[in-house]
């Protein structure tokens, strides 16, 4: 089964709207040329979601437009999060859930997760679902429990994962500049589409796309994409800019 490629931006608390702005008139035009050979989506920080909605909307509306978490909850006394209506009313199609920032600095956990990924499904956004492990978890034996709990307690009583986007992160490779080997993420890929084959079947995962996350750049992005089990990449660090960004997916399609 081909499975199209999946390269989304998380620029995290950095970009408001005027670099947003910036950014995306360079990168939007550059994008046209790309999006046949692969899905792109940017995810900016909450307040420049609008001004990258409308120049999206404006300029190429096959580019998709990510938040970086939402609420689990529909509305009310929830000071400082953001519905899934909200994100809709500005067409925004996607949400990264589980990121580890959100695990490790702000707590969630997965039954929360669980939680925000049916929200997500409910609304029709496309969730990037995060899981990965810590250094210690990986050197201690525990990668494939790790994962494995993070996976079925993320998709606990979801039935239907046909619009849920997997994105494997190895803690210790995000923001670090130490990339997993292509071996690594390939064999660690693998496992995770294996879950899914035993919660969901064969066809789930033959289907399901499963990013990369974890100093991926221009450099390294050929590599990493072209592993058989690997259908994109979640990137930090290398989306800031646009021209490395473009970069990146350029090595990644070639
Ligand atoms: C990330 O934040 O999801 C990420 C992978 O960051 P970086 O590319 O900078 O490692």
């Amino acid at each position: 089964m081909s499975r199209k490629l999946i390269i989304a931006a998380n620029w995290k608390m950095n970009k408001g709207p005027a670099e947003t702005e910036a950014f995306l008139e360079k990168f939007l035009a550059a994008a046209a040329d790309l999006t046949d050979q692969a899905d792109l989506i940017i995810a900016p920080n909450n307040l420049s979601i609008p001004t990258a909605s409308a120049l999206i909307n404006d300029v190429n509306p096959s580019v998709g437009l990510a938040a970086q978490t939402v609420s689990e909850n529909d509305n009310g006394a929830f000071t400082g999060e953001t519905s899934t209506d909200m994100l809709k009313e500005l067409f925004v199609n996607y949400v990264i859930i589980g990121h580890s920032e959100r695990r490790s600095i702000y707590g969630e956990t997965n039954a929360q997760i669980n939680a925000k990924l049916k929200k997500a499904l409910a609304a029709d956004i496309t969730p990037l679902f995060c899981i990965g492990e810590t250094l210690a978890e990986r050197e201690g034996g525990q990668l494939e429990t790790v994962l494995g709990s993070q996976i079925k307690e993320g998709l606990e009583g979801i039935s239907d994962i046909s619009n849920v986007v997997i994105a494997y992160e190895p803690v210790w490779a995000i923001g670090t500049g130490v990339t997993a080997t292509a071996e690594q993420a390939q064999d660690t890929h693998k496992f995770c589409r294996s879950v899914i084959e035993d919660l969901y079947g064969a066809d789930a995962a033959a289907a399901v796309r499963i990013q990369y996350g974890g100093s991926v750049k221009g450099a390294n992005s050929a590599e990493l994409l072209g592993q058989p089990d690997i259908d994109g990449a979640l990137v930090g660090g290398a989306a800031l800019e646009a021209d490395s960004f473009l970069e990146l997916i350029r090595n990644a399609v070639a």
